[in-house]
């Protein structure tokens, strides 16, 4: 096993553009680490250095603690996996699990091999499918072969190329429990790529999210989702997304409030002073911050606050529901959405806020509805540099 250390990594193709800029990154001896972004992020460019398919452009890439920038692949002892699994149909499992062992001479005699092959076998659960050809197998079959492959090569790390993006969503969701047990269990250095954020919260034991070729934050899922260092980053992360809204600081009756397109929040002092002095801020409020306010108790509503507004539909979804509001919004928030949904890579982002209301409300669309909110978790991003103030 082995920690991987990138140190100011730079990747320029013939275009001359940064597809990867100045990434560092310590990844520890068996640690999980997910690379998550949208799409040309850069995530697969960086995996692909890593292992040694791509030339690195400047920065240095070590493996316990040796500069590898120069190593051929074979000679870092890192085992890929990849998305379409790289199997071979015409071999049996037993033949596609031996095959880096043939292949690289002077890793055994073919007893050796055996014992090998059947040890990953039985860690795979794989031994009743060995004389199979990779047709015959399932999904999450073919992946535990693909897997087996980097097993018994005895690498120091796993690569992972987003492995089950051709799987469908339920063979997805038990692929990622098993390659989440399976690396915990072998303990094996690993780095997964991947577009889909839930798969990056649930493997890893840290992710990196990565847009444009540029780190935004590493950290463990929960603090990526609890923490977002900007809006970038609280955007991308969490499903639904979280909600946007500008809002200006103003002084109400009883205390300062953050007036928005959706109604005027009451914030705690601590919230206002973080948007002191600026024009504009943008709040950003997961739809789990809400709830209809008469099913709230004492402890909750000290910690949030209360404001009117009204939802113009519902969604029921039996365990839960999503209520919408919408605004209109003006020329200048906008230009803001505009903005944002570009900088985010997302088609548009609508003038409206997403609520998780409990299964049992009652609230109804298109009448003055009490919402409260838990301003204890708002957000506030400097809407010019993005910047998660709080
Ligand atoms: P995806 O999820 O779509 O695979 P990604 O985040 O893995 O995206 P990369 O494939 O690493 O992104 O690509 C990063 C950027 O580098 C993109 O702008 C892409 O167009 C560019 N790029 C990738 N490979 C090459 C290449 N061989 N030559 C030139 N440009 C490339």
């Amino acid at each position: 096993m082995a920690s991987i250390t990138l140190n100011n990594i730079v990747k320029k193709y013939d275009d001359g553009f940064p597809a990867v800029n100045d990434v560092s990154l310590d990844i520890a001896d068996g640690e999980f680490v997910i690379l998550v972004g949208p799409s040309g992020c850069g995530k697969s460019t960086l995996l692909r250095m890593i292992v040694g398919l791509e030339d690195i452009t400047s920065g240095e890439l070590q493996i316990d603690g040796q500069r590898m920038n120069e190593a051929a692949p074979k000679d870092r002892n890192l085992a890929m996996v990849f998305q379409n699994y790289a199997l071979y149909p015409h071999l049996t499992v037993y033949e596609n699990i031996a095959f880096p062992l043939r292949l690289a001479k002077g890793k055994g005699s073919d007893q050796e091999i055996d014992a090998k092959v059947q040890q990953a076998a039985k860690l795979l659960e794989l031994q009743e499918h060995l004389d199979r050809k990779p047709a015959n197998l399932s999904g999450g079959q073919r992946q535990r072969v693909a897997m087996g492959r980097a097993i018994v090569r005895e690498a120091d790390a796993f690569l992972f190329d987003e492995p089950l993006s051709n799987l469908d969503a339920k063979l997805r969701g038990q692929m990622r429990a098993e390659i989440a047990q399976l690396q915990r269990r072998l303990g094996v250095t690993s780095v997964y790529v991947t577009h889909d954020q839930t798969e990056a919260m649930t493997l890893g034991d840290r992710v990196a999210v990565l847009k444009k070729g540029e780190l935004q934050q590493v950290a463990s899922p929960r603090e990526l989702y609890e923490q977002p260092i900007n809006l970038f980053v609280a955007g991308f992360i969490g499903s639904p997304s979280m909600n946007f809204l500008p809002a200006t600081l103003k002084e109400g009756a009883n205390g300062a409030v953050l007036s928005s397109p959706i109604g005027d929040i009451p914030v705690p002092p601590e919230k206002a002073e973080v948007a002191q002095g600026k024009e504009l801020v943008l709040l950003g409020l997961r739809p789990e911050y809400f709830e209809d306010a008469t099913l709230v108790d004492e402890h909750k509503l000290s910690r949030g606050s209360v404001f009117t507004a009204e939802l113009s539909h519902l969604e029921w979804l039996g365990h839960e529901q999503y209520g919408y509001i919408e605004f209109e919004p003006d020329e200048k928030v906008r230009d803001l959405l505009a903005g944002l949904a570009a900088d985010m890579d997302a088609d548009e982002l609508r003038p409206q806020v997403v609520t998780t209301l409990s299964a049992e409300s009652r609230v109804r669309p298109g009448q003055p509805t009490e919402l409260w909110v838990d301003t204890s978790r708002i957000h506030i991003f400097d809407p010019e540099s993005g910047e998660n103030l709080t």
